[in-house]
Protein backbone atom coordinates (compact mmCIF):
# COMPACT_ATOMS: atom_id res chain seq x y z
CA UNK A 1 0.00 0.00 0.00
CA UNK A 2 2.68 2.23 1.19
CA UNK A 3 4.63 1.73 -1.94
CA UNK A 4 1.89 2.31 -4.13
CA UNK A 5 1.14 6.20 -3.07
CA UNK A 6 4.96 6.57 -3.28
CA UNK A 7 4.91 4.98 -6.64
CA UNK A 8 2.03 7.79 -7.71
CA UNK A 9 3.93 10.43 -5.94
CA UNK A 10 7.06 9.69 -8.23
CA UNK A 11 5.03 8.80 -11.49
CA UNK A 12 7.56 10.52 -13.96
CA UNK A 13 4.85 10.26 -16.56
CA UNK A 14 2.68 13.08 -14.58
CA UNK A 15 -0.36 12.99 -16.13
CA UNK A 16 0.37 10.66 -18.37
CA UNK A 17 -1.87 7.17 -18.00
CA UNK A 18 0.55 5.03 -16.08
CA UNK A 19 2.81 2.63 -17.97
CA UNK A 20 2.07 -0.91 -17.73
CA UNK A 21 4.97 -3.41 -17.53
CA UNK A 22 4.48 -7.13 -17.89
CA UNK A 23 7.55 -9.03 -15.55
CA UNK A 24 8.20 -12.19 -16.76
CA UNK A 25 9.83 -14.47 -14.45
CA UNK A 26 9.52 -18.18 -13.45
CA UNK A 27 10.83 -17.01 -9.39
CA UNK A 28 7.74 -15.49 -7.29
CA UNK A 29 10.80 -13.85 -5.36
CA UNK A 30 12.41 -12.35 -8.46
CA UNK A 31 8.79 -11.29 -9.61
CA UNK A 32 8.03 -9.58 -6.49
CA UNK A 33 11.32 -7.72 -6.24
CA UNK A 34 10.98 -6.52 -9.75
CA UNK A 35 7.65 -5.63 -8.86
CA UNK A 36 8.46 -3.63 -5.72
CA UNK A 37 11.08 -1.73 -8.12
CA UNK A 38 8.96 -0.88 -11.04
CA UNK A 39 5.93 0.19 -8.49
CA UNK A 40 8.05 2.81 -6.96
CA UNK A 41 8.99 3.80 -10.07
CA UNK A 42 5.37 5.18 -10.66
CA UNK A 43 4.50 1.99 -12.75
CA UNK A 44 1.74 -0.65 -13.12
CA UNK A 45 3.11 -4.30 -12.63
CA UNK A 46 1.46 -7.16 -13.96
CA UNK A 47 3.12 -10.79 -14.00
CA UNK A 48 3.61 -14.15 -15.27
CA UNK A 49 5.87 -16.84 -14.73
CA UNK A 50 6.74 -18.22 -17.98
CA UNK A 51 7.30 -17.68 -21.39
CA UNK A 52 3.45 -19.57 -22.40
CA UNK A 53 1.45 -17.56 -19.97
CA UNK A 54 3.20 -14.13 -20.77
CA UNK A 55 2.37 -14.74 -24.96
CA UNK A 56 -0.97 -14.77 -23.27
CA UNK A 57 -0.65 -11.87 -21.38
CA UNK A 58 0.64 -9.84 -23.45
CA UNK A 59 -1.96 -10.10 -26.15
CA UNK A 60 -4.51 -9.15 -23.08
CA UNK A 61 -2.84 -6.73 -21.43
CA UNK A 62 -0.92 -4.49 -24.32
CA UNK A 63 1.36 -3.71 -21.69
CA UNK A 64 4.24 -0.79 -22.71
CA UNK A 65 7.01 -2.82 -22.15
CA UNK A 66 8.00 -6.64 -20.79
CA UNK A 67 10.82 -7.54 -18.44
CA UNK A 68 11.53 -11.75 -20.12
CA UNK A 69 13.55 -13.49 -17.92
CA UNK A 70 15.83 -15.46 -20.53
CA UNK A 71 15.96 -18.77 -18.82
CA UNK A 72 12.24 -20.11 -18.27
CA UNK A 73 10.28 -23.68 -18.23
CA UNK A 74 8.10 -24.48 -20.84
CA UNK A 75 8.86 -21.31 -23.32
CA UNK A 76 12.13 -19.36 -22.62
CA UNK A 77 12.29 -15.54 -23.30
CA UNK A 78 14.26 -15.47 -26.28
CA UNK A 79 11.91 -18.29 -27.80
CA UNK A 80 8.64 -16.37 -25.95
CA UNK A 81 9.94 -13.01 -28.10
CA UNK A 82 10.67 -14.42 -31.15
CA UNK A 83 6.71 -15.16 -31.61
CA UNK A 84 5.99 -12.01 -29.86
CA UNK A 85 7.95 -10.27 -32.99
CA UNK A 86 5.67 -12.53 -35.30
CA UNK A 87 2.75 -11.26 -37.33
CA UNK A 88 0.30 -13.06 -35.14
CA UNK A 89 1.26 -10.51 -32.44
CA UNK A 90 2.59 -7.50 -34.12
CA UNK A 91 -0.29 -6.78 -35.66
CA UNK A 92 -2.35 -7.02 -32.35
CA UNK A 93 0.07 -4.16 -30.73
CA UNK A 94 -0.57 -1.14 -32.51
CA UNK A 95 0.02 0.76 -29.23
CA UNK A 96 3.81 -0.13 -29.29
CA UNK A 97 6.16 1.91 -31.29
CA UNK A 98 6.50 -0.39 -34.69
CA UNK A 99 3.85 -2.90 -33.60
CA UNK A 100 7.05 -4.39 -31.37
CA UNK A 101 6.39 -4.02 -27.10
CA UNK A 102 9.91 -3.19 -26.32
CA UNK A 103 11.60 -5.74 -23.82
CA UNK A 104 13.98 -5.75 -21.55
CA UNK A 105 15.37 -9.47 -21.03
CA UNK A 106 17.08 -10.09 -17.58
CA UNK A 107 19.64 -12.90 -17.66
CA UNK A 108 22.01 -14.82 -15.28
CA UNK A 109 24.06 -16.11 -18.41
CA UNK A 110 24.73 -12.48 -20.23
CA UNK A 111 26.91 -12.40 -23.40
CA UNK A 112 27.69 -10.77 -26.08
CA UNK A 113 26.28 -13.62 -28.01
CA UNK A 114 23.15 -14.01 -26.02
CA UNK A 115 22.68 -10.02 -26.34
CA UNK A 116 23.13 -10.20 -30.12
CA UNK A 117 20.64 -12.75 -30.42
CA UNK A 118 18.11 -10.70 -27.98
CA UNK A 119 18.77 -7.55 -29.72
CA UNK A 120 17.81 -9.12 -32.90
CA UNK A 121 14.66 -10.37 -31.18
CA UNK A 122 13.82 -7.01 -29.92
CA UNK A 123 15.55 -6.44 -26.96
CA UNK A 124 16.20 -2.66 -25.76
CA UNK A 125 18.18 -3.52 -23.07
CA UNK A 126 19.84 -6.18 -20.91
CA UNK A 127 19.82 -6.81 -17.48
CA UNK A 128 22.07 -9.35 -16.05
CA UNK A 129 21.43 -11.24 -12.97
CA UNK A 130 21.94 -10.79 -9.63
CA UNK A 131 20.74 -6.94 -10.12
CA UNK A 132 21.18 -4.80 -7.87
CA UNK A 133 18.25 -2.29 -6.32
CA UNK A 134 17.55 0.28 -9.03
CA UNK A 135 18.60 -1.86 -11.67
CA UNK A 136 15.62 -2.50 -13.36
CA UNK A 137 13.89 0.78 -12.66
CA UNK A 138 16.55 2.74 -14.46
CA UNK A 139 16.84 0.51 -17.67
CA UNK A 140 13.19 0.83 -17.40
CA UNK A 141 13.07 4.70 -16.71
CA UNK A 142 15.41 5.29 -19.23
CA UNK A 143 12.85 3.62 -21.95
CA UNK A 144 10.09 6.04 -21.32
CA UNK A 145 12.03 9.21 -19.79
CA UNK A 146 14.58 9.55 -22.11
CA UNK A 147 17.70 12.02 -21.24
CA UNK A 148 17.93 13.90 -24.40
CA UNK A 149 21.29 14.92 -23.56
CA UNK A 150 21.90 14.89 -27.44
CA UNK A 151 18.88 17.14 -28.25
CA UNK A 152 19.20 18.93 -31.61
CA UNK A 153 21.35 17.18 -33.19
CA UNK A 154 20.53 14.47 -36.57
CA UNK A 155 22.13 11.60 -37.21
CA UNK A 156 21.90 9.41 -40.21
CA UNK A 157 22.26 5.50 -39.13
CA UNK A 158 22.66 3.38 -42.04
CA UNK A 159 22.46 -0.41 -41.88
CA UNK A 160 21.04 -3.31 -44.24
CA UNK A 161 19.85 -5.34 -41.39
CA UNK A 162 16.26 -4.39 -40.13
CA UNK A 163 16.27 -5.23 -36.60
CA UNK A 164 20.02 -3.85 -35.92
CA UNK A 165 19.07 -0.39 -37.94
CA UNK A 166 15.69 0.26 -35.70
CA UNK A 167 17.50 -0.87 -32.45
CA UNK A 168 20.46 1.67 -33.18
CA UNK A 169 17.98 4.27 -34.43
CA UNK A 170 15.48 3.57 -31.45
CA UNK A 171 18.50 4.24 -29.11
CA UNK A 172 19.96 6.97 -30.37
CA UNK A 173 16.12 8.30 -30.91
CA UNK A 174 15.87 8.18 -27.25
CA UNK A 175 18.73 10.49 -26.52
CA UNK A 176 17.49 13.03 -28.43
CA UNK A 177 18.64 13.07 -31.66
CA UNK A 178 16.54 13.39 -34.78
CA UNK A 179 17.65 9.98 -36.78
CA UNK A 180 16.81 9.08 -40.13
CA UNK A 181 17.42 5.48 -41.25
CA UNK A 182 19.06 4.06 -44.31
CA UNK A 183 19.44 0.28 -45.93
CA UNK A 184 22.96 1.14 -47.43
CA UNK A 185 25.27 3.53 -48.53
CA UNK A 186 23.85 4.74 -51.88
CA UNK A 187 20.36 5.86 -49.67
CA UNK A 188 22.66 7.57 -47.22
CA UNK A 189 24.56 9.90 -50.11
CA UNK A 190 21.03 11.07 -51.18
CA UNK A 191 20.27 12.19 -47.92
CA UNK A 192 23.65 13.66 -47.50
CA UNK A 193 23.35 15.34 -50.93
CA UNK A 194 19.87 16.62 -49.91
CA UNK A 195 20.61 20.39 -49.23
CA UNK A 196 17.70 20.42 -46.70
CA UNK A 197 18.49 17.86 -44.26
CA UNK A 198 21.54 19.10 -42.12
CA UNK A 199 23.23 15.98 -40.40
CA UNK A 200 25.50 15.86 -37.28
CA UNK A 201 26.37 12.34 -37.13
CA UNK A 202 26.74 9.13 -39.17
CA UNK A 203 26.79 6.00 -37.54
CA UNK A 204 26.68 3.16 -40.13
CA UNK A 205 27.53 -1.09 -40.71
CA UNK A 206 30.04 -1.77 -42.62
CA UNK A 207 29.32 -5.13 -44.87
CA UNK A 208 26.19 -3.73 -46.90
CA UNK A 209 24.63 -4.49 -50.38
CA UNK A 210 24.61 -1.75 -52.96
CA UNK A 211 27.32 0.34 -51.27
CA UNK A 212 29.57 -0.37 -47.94
CA UNK A 213 29.93 1.67 -45.28
CA UNK A 214 34.03 2.13 -45.96
CA UNK A 215 32.63 3.62 -49.47
CA UNK A 216 29.89 5.61 -47.94
CA UNK A 217 32.72 6.92 -45.54
CA UNK A 218 35.05 7.44 -48.56
CA UNK A 219 32.64 9.84 -50.40
CA UNK A 220 31.43 11.92 -46.96
CA UNK A 221 34.95 12.51 -46.86
CA UNK A 222 36.10 12.47 -50.47
CA UNK A 223 32.93 13.88 -52.73
CA UNK A 224 30.89 15.24 -49.85
CA UNK A 225 33.54 17.37 -48.44
CA UNK A 226 32.23 16.30 -44.46
CA UNK A 227 35.67 16.63 -42.94
CA UNK A 228 34.17 17.05 -39.86
CA UNK A 229 31.52 14.77 -39.60
CA UNK A 230 31.58 12.06 -36.81
CA UNK A 231 31.26 8.52 -38.61
CA UNK A 232 31.11 5.74 -36.81
CA UNK A 233 31.10 2.10 -37.67
CA UNK A 234 29.46 -0.55 -35.87
CA UNK A 235 30.61 -4.46 -37.10
CA UNK A 236 30.72 -7.54 -36.22
CA UNK A 237 33.97 -7.84 -38.46
CA UNK A 238 36.50 -8.71 -35.95
CA UNK A 239 39.80 -8.73 -38.51
CA UNK A 240 42.34 -6.14 -37.16
CA UNK A 241 44.06 -4.64 -40.85
CA UNK A 242 40.10 -4.28 -41.69
CA UNK A 243 39.68 -2.36 -38.89
CA UNK A 244 42.49 -0.43 -39.42
CA UNK A 245 41.82 0.96 -43.21
CA UNK A 246 38.19 2.21 -41.56
CA UNK A 247 40.94 4.56 -40.27
CA UNK A 248 42.44 5.11 -43.45
CA UNK A 249 38.68 5.58 -44.81
CA UNK A 250 37.84 8.42 -42.82
CA UNK A 251 36.13 6.77 -39.74
CA UNK A 252 36.01 8.42 -36.66
CA UNK A 253 35.38 5.98 -34.45
CA UNK A 254 34.21 1.93 -34.84
CA UNK A 255 32.22 -0.13 -32.10
CA UNK A 256 32.25 -4.33 -32.39
CA UNK A 257 28.93 -5.46 -32.71
CA UNK A 258 26.78 -6.05 -30.51
CA UNK A 259 27.42 -3.19 -28.99
CA UNK A 260 26.68 -2.19 -25.54
CA UNK A 261 24.24 0.68 -25.48
CA UNK A 262 25.63 2.62 -23.34
CA UNK A 263 29.33 2.95 -24.94
CA UNK A 264 27.39 4.05 -28.10
CA UNK A 265 25.91 6.62 -26.32
CA UNK A 266 28.81 7.91 -24.37
CA UNK A 267 31.18 7.74 -27.72
CA UNK A 268 28.52 9.36 -29.70
CA UNK A 269 28.29 12.04 -26.90
CA UNK A 270 32.01 12.81 -27.03
CA UNK A 271 32.09 12.75 -31.07
CA UNK A 272 28.85 15.50 -30.87
CA UNK A 273 30.44 18.05 -28.55
CA UNK A 274 33.72 17.83 -30.16
CA UNK A 275 31.53 18.55 -33.01
CA UNK A 276 29.82 21.13 -31.24
CA UNK A 277 32.88 23.20 -29.76
CA UNK A 278 34.10 23.13 -33.45
CA UNK A 279 31.12 24.78 -34.95
CA UNK A 280 31.05 27.33 -32.10
CA UNK A 281 34.87 27.93 -32.61
CA UNK A 282 34.13 28.25 -36.14
CA UNK A 283 31.45 30.83 -35.87
CA UNK A 284 33.57 32.59 -33.23
CA UNK A 285 36.35 33.06 -35.91
CA UNK A 286 33.78 33.60 -38.56
CA UNK A 287 32.65 36.77 -36.44
CA UNK A 288 35.81 37.53 -35.37
CA UNK A 289 36.55 38.16 -39.17
CA UNK A 290 33.39 40.08 -40.30
CA UNK A 291 34.34 42.30 -37.15
CA UNK A 292 37.90 42.45 -38.18
CA UNK A 293 36.76 43.02 -41.76
CA UNK A 294 33.98 46.12 -40.52
CA UNK A 295 36.84 47.89 -39.02
CA UNK A 296 39.39 47.71 -41.75
CA UNK A 297 36.78 49.19 -43.39
CA UNK A 298 35.81 51.92 -40.92
CA UNK A 299 39.38 52.52 -40.93
CA UNK A 300 39.41 53.50 -44.90
CA UNK A 301 36.36 55.54 -44.41
CA UNK A 302 35.79 59.39 -43.57
CA UNK A 303 33.20 59.35 -40.79
CA UNK A 304 32.23 62.99 -41.83
CA UNK A 305 31.10 62.47 -45.91
CA UNK A 306 31.40 58.21 -45.94
CA UNK A 307 33.99 58.89 -48.57
CA UNK A 308 37.25 57.12 -48.30
CA UNK A 309 39.72 59.32 -45.96
CA UNK A 310 43.03 60.26 -46.84
CA UNK A 311 44.44 57.17 -45.68
CA UNK A 312 43.30 55.23 -47.68
CA UNK A 313 43.81 57.31 -50.69
CA UNK A 314 47.93 57.21 -49.83
CA UNK A 315 47.51 53.09 -49.66
CA UNK A 316 45.53 53.04 -52.56
CA UNK A 317 46.54 55.60 -55.17
CA UNK A 318 50.01 54.04 -55.01
CA UNK A 319 48.49 50.64 -55.97
CA UNK A 320 46.34 52.36 -58.27
CA UNK A 321 49.53 54.21 -60.49
CA UNK A 322 51.09 50.94 -59.78
CA UNK A 323 49.17 48.97 -61.82
CA UNK A 324 47.75 51.13 -64.29
CA UNK A 325 51.69 51.11 -65.13
CA UNK A 326 51.93 47.58 -65.11
CA UNK A 327 49.00 46.96 -67.78
CA UNK A 328 50.03 50.18 -69.81
CA UNK A 329 46.28 51.71 -68.99
CA UNK A 330 45.45 55.48 -68.25
CA UNK A 331 44.40 56.37 -64.94
CA UNK A 332 43.04 60.21 -64.16
CA UNK A 333 42.42 61.95 -60.96
CA UNK A 334 40.10 65.32 -60.55
CA UNK A 335 40.56 67.53 -57.16
CA UNK A 336 37.77 69.19 -56.32
CA UNK A 337 37.88 71.65 -53.60
CA UNK A 338 34.16 74.02 -52.62
CA UNK A 339 34.28 77.75 -53.33
CA UNK A 340 34.02 80.18 -50.67
CA UNK A 341 32.78 77.51 -47.63
CA UNK A 342 34.20 79.75 -45.27
CA UNK A 343 31.64 82.15 -44.92
CA UNK A 344 29.06 78.81 -45.16
CA UNK A 345 30.47 77.90 -41.24
CA UNK A 346 30.65 81.62 -40.54
CA UNK A 347 26.92 81.91 -41.42
CA UNK A 348 25.29 79.03 -40.24
CA UNK A 349 27.26 77.61 -37.54
CA UNK A 350 30.08 74.96 -38.21
CA UNK A 351 27.38 71.99 -37.84
CA UNK A 352 25.61 73.35 -40.96
CA UNK A 353 28.95 73.54 -42.81
CA UNK A 354 29.07 69.79 -41.76
CA UNK A 355 25.84 68.98 -43.34
CA UNK A 356 26.83 70.96 -46.57
CA UNK A 357 29.96 69.29 -46.56
CA UNK A 358 28.46 65.95 -46.09
CA UNK A 359 25.56 66.84 -48.76
CA UNK A 360 28.01 67.77 -51.23
CA UNK A 361 30.30 64.57 -51.04
CA UNK A 362 26.91 62.42 -51.72
CA UNK A 363 26.45 64.45 -54.88
CA UNK A 364 30.03 63.94 -56.40
CA UNK A 365 29.65 60.22 -54.91
CA UNK A 366 26.20 59.55 -56.77
CA UNK A 367 27.64 61.12 -59.78
CA UNK A 368 30.77 58.38 -60.30
CA UNK A 369 31.14 55.40 -61.71
CA UNK A 370 30.11 52.95 -58.57
CA UNK A 371 32.52 49.75 -57.43
CA UNK A 372 35.38 51.29 -60.16
CA UNK A 373 35.81 55.29 -59.74
CA UNK A 374 36.47 56.15 -56.10
CA UNK A 375 36.32 59.44 -53.97
CA UNK A 376 38.60 60.38 -50.90
CA UNK A 377 38.42 63.37 -49.03
CA UNK A 378 41.57 64.78 -49.43
CA UNK A 379 41.78 67.53 -46.66
CA UNK A 380 39.23 70.07 -45.06
CA UNK A 381 36.38 70.41 -48.29
CA UNK A 382 38.66 69.19 -50.80
CA UNK A 383 38.22 65.92 -52.54
CA UNK A 384 39.89 63.67 -54.90
CA UNK A 385 37.91 61.07 -57.47
CA UNK A 386 40.60 58.05 -58.76
CA UNK A 387 39.30 57.06 -62.35
CA UNK A 388 40.97 53.94 -63.41
CA UNK A 389 41.32 53.49 -67.28
CA UNK A 390 40.00 56.81 -67.97
CA UNK A 391 42.10 59.07 -70.25
CA UNK A 392 42.43 63.07 -69.44
CA UNK A 393 39.31 64.02 -71.53
CA UNK A 394 36.87 61.26 -69.72
CA UNK A 395 37.99 62.56 -66.63
CA UNK A 396 37.47 66.18 -67.95
CA UNK A 397 33.75 65.50 -69.05
CA UNK A 398 33.21 64.17 -65.47
CA UNK A 399 34.59 67.00 -63.69
CA UNK A 400 32.15 68.95 -65.77
CA UNK A 401 28.87 66.82 -64.65
CA UNK A 402 30.47 66.91 -61.02
CA UNK A 403 30.86 70.89 -61.04
CA UNK A 404 27.46 71.32 -63.04
CA UNK A 405 25.78 68.71 -60.39
CA UNK A 406 27.30 70.41 -57.51
CA UNK A 407 26.56 74.28 -58.69
CA UNK A 408 22.87 72.58 -59.12
CA UNK A 409 22.34 71.07 -56.24
CA UNK A 410 19.89 71.88 -53.28
CA UNK A 411 22.59 71.58 -50.45
CA UNK A 412 20.74 71.01 -46.86
CA UNK A 413 22.71 73.05 -44.10
CA UNK A 414 21.22 73.12 -40.86
CA UNK A 415 17.59 74.87 -41.23
CA UNK A 416 18.68 76.42 -44.39
CA UNK A 417 18.88 75.10 -48.22
CA UNK A 418 21.77 76.85 -50.04
CA UNK A 419 23.76 76.57 -53.26
CA UNK A 420 27.45 75.97 -53.46
CA UNK A 421 29.85 75.74 -56.46
CA UNK A 422 33.77 73.52 -56.44
CA UNK A 423 36.45 74.55 -58.57
CA UNK A 424 38.17 71.40 -60.25
CA UNK A 425 41.80 70.07 -61.81
CA UNK A 426 42.47 67.03 -63.88
CA UNK A 427 44.96 65.22 -65.03
CA UNK A 428 46.51 61.85 -65.51
CA UNK A 429 48.50 59.65 -67.77
CA UNK A 430 48.42 57.09 -70.74
CA UNK A 431 50.78 54.57 -71.70
CA UNK A 432 52.84 57.41 -73.52
CA UNK A 433 53.68 59.48 -70.58
CA UNK A 434 56.99 59.15 -69.20
CA UNK A 435 57.76 57.54 -65.73
CA UNK A 436 59.70 60.47 -64.94
CA UNK A 437 56.56 61.95 -64.52
CA UNK A 438 54.37 59.33 -63.40
CA UNK A 439 54.41 59.19 -58.95
CA UNK A 440 51.96 59.93 -56.69
CA UNK A 441 53.41 63.28 -55.39
CA UNK A 442 53.92 65.22 -58.94
CA UNK A 443 49.76 64.23 -59.90
CA UNK A 444 48.55 65.57 -56.64
CA UNK A 445 51.08 68.65 -57.58
CA UNK A 446 49.78 69.21 -60.82
CA UNK A 447 46.12 68.76 -59.30
CA UNK A 448 46.93 71.81 -57.29
CA UNK A 449 48.08 74.00 -59.45
CA UNK A 450 45.18 73.26 -62.25
CA UNK A 451 43.03 73.69 -58.88
CA UNK A 452 44.83 77.11 -58.47
CA UNK A 453 44.41 77.86 -61.98
CA UNK A 454 40.65 77.40 -61.82
CA UNK A 455 40.27 79.22 -58.55
CA UNK A 456 41.95 82.12 -60.09
CA UNK A 457 39.78 82.32 -63.29
CA UNK A 458 36.92 82.97 -60.98
CA UNK A 459 35.69 79.17 -59.24
CA UNK A 460 32.96 77.37 -60.64
CA UNK A 461 35.20 76.00 -63.73
CA UNK A 462 37.86 72.98 -64.45
CA UNK A 463 41.26 72.88 -65.25
CA UNK A 464 42.48 69.73 -67.46
CA UNK A 465 46.17 69.60 -68.00
CA UNK A 466 48.68 66.32 -68.58
CA UNK A 467 51.33 65.48 -66.41
CA UNK A 468 54.18 67.83 -66.08
P1 LIG B 1 38.03 78.95 -51.66
O1 LIG B 1 36.94 79.20 -52.62
O2 LIG B 1 39.22 79.74 -51.92
O3 LIG B 1 38.34 77.52 -51.55
O4 LIG B 1 37.45 79.42 -50.28
P2 LIG B 1 37.20 78.59 -49.01
O5 LIG B 1 36.56 79.39 -47.97
O6 LIG B 1 36.47 77.35 -49.37
O7 LIG B 1 38.64 78.11 -48.64
P3 LIG B 1 39.49 78.10 -47.33
O8 LIG B 1 40.58 77.11 -47.57
O9 LIG B 1 39.90 79.49 -46.97
O10 LIG B 1 38.57 77.58 -46.20
C1 LIG B 1 38.14 76.24 -46.16
C2 LIG B 1 37.14 76.14 -45.06
O11 LIG B 1 36.50 74.92 -45.03
C3 LIG B 1 37.80 76.30 -43.71
C4 LIG B 1 36.88 75.63 -42.79
O12 LIG B 1 36.04 76.58 -42.18
C5 LIG B 1 36.03 74.78 -43.73
N1 LIG B 1 36.15 73.37 -43.36
C6 LIG B 1 37.19 72.55 -43.59
N2 LIG B 1 36.90 71.34 -43.07
C7 LIG B 1 35.68 71.41 -42.49
C8 LIG B 1 34.85 70.52 -41.80
O13 LIG B 1 35.18 69.33 -41.58
N3 LIG B 1 33.65 70.96 -41.38
C9 LIG B 1 33.26 72.25 -41.58
N4 LIG B 1 32.06 72.61 -41.12
N5 LIG B 1 34.00 73.09 -42.22
C10 LIG B 1 35.21 72.72 -42.69
MG1 LIG C 1 37.44 76.04 -50.67
MG1 LIG D 1 40.39 74.21 -49.38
Amino acid sequence: MLSRAVGNLRNPHMSEPRKKILVVDDSALMRRMIRRELETGGYEVFEAEDGIAALARAVELLPDLITLDVDMPRLDGFTASQKLAGDNYTKRFTHAPNNRIPIIFITANDTLEGRQKGFELGAVDFVSKPFVEGDIRRAVDQIFIPKKNLDGFAALVVDDNTVARTITADLLGRAGLAVIACENGAEACAVLSDPDKKIDLLVTDLVMPVMDGRRLCRKVRGEFGLADLPVIFLTAVDDQPLLISLFDAGATDYLAKPYVKEELLARVGVHLEHRRLTRELRSAIDALQQANEEIRRMSTIDILTRCYNRAYLNDSLESEIRKARRYGRELSLIMCDIDHFKPINDTWGHQAGDEALHAVAATIMGLVRERVDWVARYGGEEFIIVLPETGCEGAAILAERLRAGVSSAAIRAGSATISLTASFGVTGFNDMTGDEHVSFDNLIKRLDDLLYQAKQAGRNCIRVGALQ
